[in-house]
């Protein structure tokens, strides 16, 4: 077992974003210490290079200067030494996600994966990290939060940390500045949350609507044995949504005005989204951080790591975070169908879901998911998206023809026990085998056709049996994400087979729509939308004025290519039912009622 590296980060500079960290490695390789930074951060599946963003670096043992030299983009090899060796690293940090590192005058946010390099030959090795503060006058009021555990360190301090080895100490992220931090326990484990922005929230009703989301998936998997803390880590400001999942944090991104302030009662749709998105994360704890692809035990940050399986981490993970909503009480079965209704719009909006699978989309996520291109929405189909919709159909279909005797909740539990109480990594066909396994059923043609293929899910028949019925309308428009039903009057006859974005204020073609009128017109994807019929349109009336034609009409539509203007000729067609609402089925059988019940928790 060899000596603990000992990690040292300082905000050296904060008003230049310089972070300076130091790793000392006791017994480096007599032949010349090889060091490495990782390339991606688990969770988020595109190649990102931190050590790009390393301003200098140099070595030193013994109080001299030792030789460091680079091997390629993210290793460096120190010179021969005998004693113990220091890497010494100034590193730029001003990416304000939850997959960087970030500092200011303000704060300090960061990543492992962004600042501490591996130790290459001695990855298992304990590591201890001193986390120090800025000069004063900087962060006087700083407090530091974190799930890693504290060695000599207040709590919420500055001060030492410690990780088993180097793959816990990158997963634990750091938020350091003037927090506002809620405490409660659920399922007996003390939780947290640390928030950083001026928010006005309700801590109290926010540490009791986590509590409850908590317990709900405890209830489902049960309280892993190593989980002794949880710390949701919340940047809130102006605008912003997202979520990276550790094995014990998470760090989110809301709009501050999506969450509750004093006085607030009832779960507006921004907190609904709040909720969806730490439910998510949470969900996470489980499936991706302790059970996961067999290629990611352990974690290759070296490069790209192929999975066909981020339908079941991520889709799966998305169907729970709202079904938990919904299940622990947080929010009415007619909010949850809402919520159901507008991930089976979002695919069906999407003309790729025809061209590539969810098992594709997944093994392509580095390259496609990740990196979209104009073409995306006739190309690619969301693991996310489709994968929660294929998690939905599984679960109706495995309670239908087993009289509710197995569920999608019976399934995970039994992969739990499998894969995440052991450790070892699933593999590929770990799910379909052990869905089959669990029900007893053949599901091997459910799984040709939507995971493998590109069948359309039998969601209408499964969502019928349950006592719930499946509406398809026009859209009204760019703002309508579906869910909700529309009166017939509010909807457009017609539609242009692409999205309309904003360009400072023009009208831009964003998603041109394979077969659509658009594309058929000879409209591509970057086009400004300068006139059509003659008159000049803006960004906020063009939809309006798309409500004037009926479908057979032709139309002049005049964009600028570039700076060339061109003036093409479309026809406009009858706009698509891809917008969908789901309806409790006022008429439902006491047979259906009660297996609805059974499945959101309503009885
Ligand atoms: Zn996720």
């Amino acid at each position: 077992m060899s000596a603990p590296h000992r990690y040292t980060i300082w905000p050296s500079e904060p008003a230049a974003h310089l972070f300076e960290v130091r790793l000392t490695v006791t017994d480096p390789d007599p032949a010349g210490q090889v060091f490495a930074l990782p390339t991606w951060i688990p969770g988020s599946y595109m190649i990102r290079d931190y050590a790009k963003h390393i301003v200098a670096a140099r070595a030193e043992s013994d109080g001299r200067d030792v030789v460091l030299n680079k091997l390629d983009k993210t290793r460096w090899q120190a010179g021969p030494v005998t004693r113990e060796l220091t890497l010494v690293l100034e590193i730029f940090a001003y990416d304000d996600s939850v997959r960087g590192a970030h500092l200011d005058l303000t704060h300090a946010f960061f990543n492992g994966t962004c600042m501490f390099p591996v130790v290459i030959g001695q990855e298992d090795a304990a590591c201890e990290l001193d986390i120090r503060p800025p000069e004063k006058p900087v962060g006087r009021h700083w407090r530091v939060a974190t799930s890693m555990r504290r060695k000599e360190a207040p709590e919420y301090g500055f001060g030492s940390y410690v990780a088993d080895d180097y793959a816990e100490l990158i997963d634990h992220p750091v938020e350091i500045g003037e927090l506002s931090i809620g405490e409660f326990e659920a399922g007996g484990v003390p939780h947290a949350i640390a928030i950083r922005g001026n928010t006005r929230v309700d801590m109290a009703r926010l540490c009791h609507d986590l509590q409850a989301i908590c317990e709900q998936h405890m209830s489902l998997l049960g309280v892993p044995d190593d989980l002794d803390r949880y710390l949701f880590l919340l940047n809130a400001p102006g605008n912003g949504y997202g979520g990276l999942e550790h094995r014990w944090s998470s760090a989110n991104v809301c709009s501050r005005d999506n969450l509750p302030a004093r006085g607030d009662e009832g779960v507006s749709d921004e907190y609904r989204t709040f909720l969806g998105l730490v439910s998510h994360e949470y969900f996470h704890l489980w499936n991706v951080k302790r059970m996961k692809p067999a290629v990611f035990t352990p974690y290759d940050l070296s490069q790209e790591s192929h999975t066909s399986l981020l339908w079941v981490f991520e889709g799966i993970t998305s169907y729970y975070d709202d079904l938990a909503l919904v299940r622990s009480g947080m929010i009415e079965a007619g909010s949850y169908l809402d919520l159901l209704g507008q991930t089976i719009t979002r695919v069906l909006r999407s003309g790729g879901r025809r061209r590539q699978s969810v098992a594709e989309s997944s093994f392509d996520a580095w390259t496609k998911f990740y990196k979209q291109d104009a073409n995306a929405a006739n190309a690619i189909v969301s693991y996310y998206a489709k994968g929660a919709l294929i998690a939905a159909s599984l679960d109706l279909k495995l309670r239908s023809e087993t009289d509710a005797r197995v569920s999608l909740d019976d399934v995970m539990r039994a992969a739990w026990q499998r894969w995440g109480q052991t450790g070892e990594g699933m593999p590929e066909d770990g799910l379909e085998k052990i869905a089959a396994e669990v029900s007893g059923l053949d599901l091997e043609d459910f799984f040709d056709a939507t995971v493998r293929g590109t069948g359309e899910l039998p969601l209408e028949t499964l969502l019928n049996a349950h006592g719930i019925n499946y509406c398809l309308r026009r859209s009204s428009g760019g703002k309508d994400k579906g869910g909700k039903p529309k009166s017939e009057s509010d909807l457009p006859d017609v539609w242009l087979g692409a999205a309309l974005g904003d360009r400072e204020g023009k009208p831009v073609f964003q998603t041109v729509h394979n077969g659509g009128p658009a594309e058929l017109a000879g409209i591509a994807p970057g086009d400004e939308l300068v006139a059509l019929d003659g008159l000049r349109i803006s960004a906020a009336g063009a939809e309006a004025r798309t409500r004037r034609y009926h479908p057979g009409d032709r139309s002049e539509v005049t964009v600028f290519r570039g700076d060339e203007l061109m003036t093409l000729r479309m026809r406009w067609a009858k706009a698509p039912a891809d917008t969908c609402y789901l309806e409790i089925d006022g008429e439902a059988t006491d047979e259906q009622v009660a297996k609805r019940g059974s499945w959101l928790h309503q009885e």
